[in-house]
C-alpha cells in the first residue's frame, strides 16, 4: 500500500484502538484510495488525509429528563461536526443505547463522503444520544427531545448545521426538536432541523425517501446486468423506516420484500410485504416502540425465526438496512450460499470490512456500498432545505423525480470514478472515491487549518 495513505490509517488505529467502528470505516473509505493517492502528491504534501480524519469539532453534553412516575434520568448527549467543507454540517440523530463518541465519529465520517456523492451542498455530521427509546410514551420522547435541544440549539443553525433523524429519531421526534428550537430561539430560522412534520415544513417523500433512493439505485444496478427489478424477491434486515420504504417501492415495481428483521429474530413472508395493508403494519409496529418484528409474523400468520438473521433464505437481492455490523463472515457465507445475485448495503456500514471484501470476491454476488445506496434520505433532505430556504412546497411529484435524477447520478459517478482509476466495475471503490474526490477538492482550495 501507498505509504502515505498506509502511515494515516496506522495512526488512526493507534489512537483511536478505542473506536473500532471509526477505524473500520476509515480503513474501509481509504483502503479505496490508493490509485487517486498515488496520482496526487499535492495531498501528502498537504497533509490532507490527516485533516480528513479528524472531526472540525465535536459537541458532548449532559440531557436529563423526567420519567412519567416523576423520577429524573440523564443520559449523554452528542453532536459531531465532522466536514463543512462543502456546505453546513449535515446528518441525523441517532437515539440508540450502543450510542458513544465513536459511534459518532464513525456515522459523521462516513456521511460526510456520503453527502459529498450527492452533488449538494452539505458537509458531514452526526448526533445523538445513548438515551433507549424502547418502551418509552409519548410525554417522555417529548420531553427528552426538549431536554436535548436545549443543550443542541446554541451548536446549529441553517449555515451552520443542520440535523435530521436516524433510528429512534422519526418524524414525531425531529417534529419536538424543531418545535423547542423554535420556542427558545423565537425565529422558524429556515426549518433548521429536517423531516419535519409536513405542516411544520417538512418535504413531502422524506419519509420514503431512503428507501425509495435505494431501489432506484438497485435499479441502475440491475440494468447494467441486463436485468428487471419485476419478480424480484428481496431480503430485508431491519423493519424500520427505511424497509418500509424499500417495501413500498419495491412493491410499485413489482419485486417483493420477503423478510423483516428486529432484535428478536427475523420472519419470511413468502407472498411479501406488498399490501398496503401489510406495508402500513410496518409503521404502527414502530410506532409501538415494542421494537419486536414477531408481531408481524402473529398478525399475519407466517414464520417467526427468535434469534437468527434472516441471510439463509433463498432470494435474488440481500438488503441490509438494520445497523452496522450485522453482517460478519458468518452471515457473509450464508448470504454466498443462498444465491443472492446482489448485496445491496443500506444502513450505515452493516458490514464487517472482512465479510464485504469476501462479498466482493464473490464471482456471482454484485456489491453496492451504503454510503450511495442510502444517500437518498439526506439528499432529499437537502431539497427540504432548498424549500424551506425558498420558502416553497414542492410536490410529490417534484421530489420524487429529484431523488431519482439525484440517485441515478450518484450511481454514474461511482461508475465513473472507478473506470477513472483502472478499477473496472466497482461500485465499493467508485463511491470511495467519488465523495472524498468532491471533499478533497474544497479542503484544498479553501487552504490548511
Ligand atoms: N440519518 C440519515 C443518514 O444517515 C439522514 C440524514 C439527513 O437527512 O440529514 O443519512
Amino acid at each position: 500500500m501507498n505509504a502515505y495513505l498506509a502511515s494515516v490509517i496506522e495512526n488512526v488505529k493507534a489512537r483511536s484502538a478505542h473506536e473500532p467502528e471509526f477505524v473500520q470505516t476509515v480503513e474501509e473509505v481509504f483502503s479505496s484510495l490508493e490509485p487517486v493517492i498515488a496520482q496526487h502528491p499535492e495531498y501528502e504534501q498537504a497533509d490532507l488525509l490527516s485533516r480528513m480524519v479528524e472531526p472540525e469539532r465535536t459537541f458532548i453534553f449532559r440531557v436529563c429528563w423526567m420519567a412519567d412516575d416523576g423520577s429524573w434520568h440523564t443520559n449523554t448527549g452528542y453532536r459531531c461536526q465532522f466536514n463543512g467543507a462543502i456546505g453546513p454540517y449535515k446528518g441525523g440523530l441517532r437515539f440508540h443505547r450502543s450510542v458513544d463518541l465513536g459511534t459518532m465519529k464513525f456515522l459523521a465520517f462516513e456521511q460526510t463522503f456520503k453527502n459529498a456523492l450527492t452533488g449538494l451542498p452539505i458537509g458531514g455530521g452526526k448526533g445523538g444520544s445513548d438515551f433507549d427509546p424502547t418502551g418509552k410514551s409519548d410525554a417522555e420522547i417529548m420531553r427528552f427531545c426538549q431536554s436535548f435541544m436545549r443543550s443542541l440549539y446554541r451548536y446549529i443553525g441553517p449555515d451552520v448545521d443542520v440535523p435530521a433523524g436516524d433510528m429512534g429519531v422519526g418524524m414525531r421526534e425531529v417534529s419536538y426538536l424543531f418545535g423547542e428550537y423554535r420556542h427558545l430561539k423565537g425565529v422558524w430560522e429556515n426549518g433548521v432541523i429536517t423531516g419535519k412534520d409536513f405542516a411544520s415544513g417538512g418535504s413531502r417523500i422524506r419519509p420514503e425517501a431512503t428507501g425509495y433512493g435505494a431501489v432506484y439505485y438497485l435499479q441502475n444496478v440491475l440494468h447494467h446486468a441486463g436485468e428487471e427489478i419485476a419478480g424480484k424477491r428481496i431480503a430485508c434486515a431491519g423493519f424500520g423506516n427505511v424497509t418500509w420504504g424499500i417495501c413500498k417501492k419495491a412493491a410499485q415495481l413489482g419485486a417483493k420484500v420477503v423478510t423483516l428483521s428486529g432484535p428478536d429474530g427475523y420472519i419470511y413472508d413468502p407472498d411479501g410485504v406488498v399490501t398496503e395493508e401489510k406495508i402500513k403494519y410496518l409503521l404502527e409496529m414502530r410506532a409501538s416502540g415494542r421494537d419486536r418484528v414477531q408481531d408481524y409474523a402473529d398478525k399475519f400468520g407466517v414464520d417467526f425465526f427468535p434469534g437468527q438473521k434472516p441471510w439463509a433464505v433463498p432470494v435474488d437481492i440481500c438488503m441490509p438496512s438494520a445497523m452496522q455490523n450485522d453482517v460478519h463472515m458468518e452471515q457473509a457465507r450464508q448470504i454466498a450460499a443462498s444465491g443472492a445475485r446482489y448485496y445491496i448495503e443500506v444502513a450505515n456500514m452493516p458490514t464487517t470490512n472482512e465479510a464485504l471484501k469476501f462479498l466482493m470476491a464473490q464471482p456471482h454476488i454484485t456489491v453496492a456500498p451504503s454510503k450511495a445506496v442510502n444517500a437518498g434520505g439526506v439528499a432529499t433532505s437537502a431539497l427540504e432545505m432548498a424549500q424551506n430556504s425558498e420558502r416553497l412546497v414542492w410536490t410529490a411529484e417534484e421530489v420524487d423525480a429529484q431523488l431519482h435524477r439525484i440517485m441515478n447520478t450518484i450511481y454514474q459517478q461511482s461508475v465513473e470514478a472507478a473506470e477513472r482509476y483502472g478499477l473496472g466495475y466497482d461500485l465499493v471503490a467508485g463511491a470511495n472515491i467519488a465523495g472524498f474526490q468532491r471533499v478533497a477538492d474544497a479542503m484544498m482550495a479553501q487552504g490548511i487549518f
